[in-house]
């Protein structure tokens, strides 16, 4: 479902992100993506939502040769993946409801089929009574759950999320965790970057561990 081989990521100021790494993630696995700080676990996940690009390897990512995608049919590869990354705005003009249809707009759903798409999204996060509130009045761990929505209401088969549980307390970042796990049971591939050590001390999870851009085995 997700396979590197022999991938190397240089960035174009020469820093050497990623060196030499392969690996393996299984349909309907959940992994863990661990490392310090700096160690490639954000290039990591770039390169497998075709954000960045492997300057050496091969990537496939559900059945699709990741390296070989032109320009316009990375909407295509898109579509199998949600995103949760850090730098995704919540939009503060609008409620969650319609923070989470945004992406069904954006990818021309018709307007009849999308509120119980949305509702189902919202549902499966936990925040559905929310649907009316505004993001203001949100919690941290209500934020991440909008972002978790937003990111799955197009119903991908595989999840990347980068530090979901940071700034977040220790029983947010627990049930965000179990949101994750929620998606994994119905078989979702979930892939999970993180430096939350009570994560990654519980050893229900199979762990890919980066150390300066390597693969740790
Ligand atoms: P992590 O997510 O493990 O903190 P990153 O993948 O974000 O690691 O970064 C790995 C290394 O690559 C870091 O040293 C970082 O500074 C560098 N890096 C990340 N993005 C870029 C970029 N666009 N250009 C140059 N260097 C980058
Ligand atoms: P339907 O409207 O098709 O009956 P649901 O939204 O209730 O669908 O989902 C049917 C099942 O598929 C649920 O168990 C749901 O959690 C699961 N499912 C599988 N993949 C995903 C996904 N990427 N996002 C959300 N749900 C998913």
């Amino acid at each position: 479902m997700i396979n590197f081989v022999n991938v190397s990521k240089r960035y174009p100021d020469g820093f050497e992100a990623l060196k030499n790494v392969a690996f393996t993630i299984h349909s309907g696995e959940l992994v863990l993506v661990a490392g310090h700080s700096g160690a490639g676990k954000s290039t990591m996940l770039k390169l497998i939502a075709a954000i960045e690009r492997p300057t050496y390897g091969n990537i496939m990512v559900s059945d699709q040769n990741v390296n070989a995608l032109k320009k316009n049919t990375v909407p295509f590869l898109r579509r199998s993946l949600g995103l949760i990354f850090q730098d995704q705005k919540i939009l503060y003009d609008r409620n969650v409801f319609a923070n989470v249809m945004l992406p069904l707009q954006i990818r021309g759903f018709q307007n009849k089929a999308t509120a119980g798409r949305v509702r189902a999204a919202l549902d499966k996060v936990g925040l559905l009574r929310k649907e009316n509130a505004y993001p203001i009045t949100l919690s941290g761990g209500e934020k991440q759950r909008l972002c978790i929505a937003r990111a799955v209401v197009h119903r991908p088969s595989i999840l990347i999320a980068d530090e979901p549980t940071a700034n977040l307390d220790v029983d947010y970042a627990q049930s965000i965790m179990e949101v994750f796990r929620s998606f994994h049971q119905v078989g979702v591939t979930v892939v999970i970057a993180t430096h939350d050590t009570a994560l990654l001390n519980d050893n229900r999870y199979r762990k890919l561990t980066l150390n300066q851009g390597k693969l740790v085995v």
